[in-house]
């Protein structure tokens, strides 16, 4: 497959660079960054420390998604906005993994969806998504008499708790219980809390050192306890995610796909 990555200076841009380089199923056709960028006219090869491929990086967006059969877009809110439009332009398939779009955002990707391919996912890590059907599956399995229980652990200078995949691994378990995360999750615990209340999730959060980010839902009952774990080593696991993705929108029909559709979950 033809492959074009928008962005592709940046930390993700390198990573999946290598790995389109790396996957014999996919030709790297090009790259480019935002006008001005100083990477402009280096070849991309050499960019990530591989051979000269006399693929030089341009900023010829319109350009690099009318000649590729996919393109991948881990840049900006504002830069993916016109690069799904030229995906609907050009009927070329785009694997978006950008953050931090607003819900009318998101709506106009699924109306460029309407003529494109696009796989869109907050995390492309194969393993993450993986955790997340089987959480929802093991949820629905184990009823109300094994306790729901969600713990993460990341760097000493991650910012927020819980991190947004141990939340999404809340949903995956409440969706599979059919009930409401927000009305039933305990975020934290201090002090007298009281015994533990039946049918909630529980969070609770680790930061230490340079965990990349560790995540493990455990359903505890009296005689068993149940667990699932994911461990990150690097964020290489998202771009092997998106080239995963890459190569599945080969005979596929357009539309708004996610990554539970790349691993079959839907
Ligand atoms: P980054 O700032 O290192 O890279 C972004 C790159 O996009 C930069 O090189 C920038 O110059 C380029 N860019 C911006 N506007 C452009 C334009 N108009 N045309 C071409 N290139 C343009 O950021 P990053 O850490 O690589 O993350 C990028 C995005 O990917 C963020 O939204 C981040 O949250 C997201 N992300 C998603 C996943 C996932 O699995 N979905 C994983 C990691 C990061």
């Amino acid at each position: 497959m033809k492959v074009g990555i928008v962005g592709c200076g940046g930390r993700m841009g390198r990573m999946l660079v290598r790995e389109v380089i790396k996957n014999k199923n996919t030709s790297l056709i090009g790259g480019v960054e935002r006008s001005g960028d100083v990477l402009i006219g280096k070849d991309i090869g050499l960019l990530v420390g591989n051979d000269k491929m006399d693929v030089k990086i341009g900023n010829d967006s319109d350009n690099l998604f009318k000649t590729a059969d996919v393109i991948i877009d881990f840049t900006t809110a504002a830069a993916s906005l016109l690069h799904v439009e030229l995906a609907a332009k050009h009927n070329t398939s785009l694997i978006l993994g950008t953050t931090g779009f607003e819900e009318s955002q998101i709506q106009k990707i699924k109306d460029c969806a309407t003529k494109a391919i696009i796989v869109h996912s907050a995390n492309f890590s194969i393993g993450v998504n993986l955790l997340l059907g089987l959480t929802e599956k093991a949820a629905s399995t184990l009823k109300s008499e094994y306790d729901i229980e969600v713990v993460e652990m990341h760097h000493r200078h991650k910012v927020d708790a819980p991190s947004g995949t141990a939340l999404a691994i809340g949903e995956a378990a409440a969706k599979g219980r059919g009930i409401d995360l927000g009305k039933n999750s305990i975020r934290e615990r201090n002090g007298i809390t009281g015994p533990r209340k039946t049918k909630t999730i529980g969070f609770a959060t680790l930061r230490g050192g340079a965990v990349v980010g560790e995540h493990t839902v455990m359903f505890v009952a009296d005689g068993e306890r149940f667990e699932l774990t994911h461990k990150a080593i690097d964020r290489s696991i998202f771009a092997v995610g998106a080239v995963r993705a890459a190569i599945w929108t080969q005979n596929i029909k357009p539309g708004y796909y996610s990554m539970n559709n790349v691993l079959g979950f839907n």
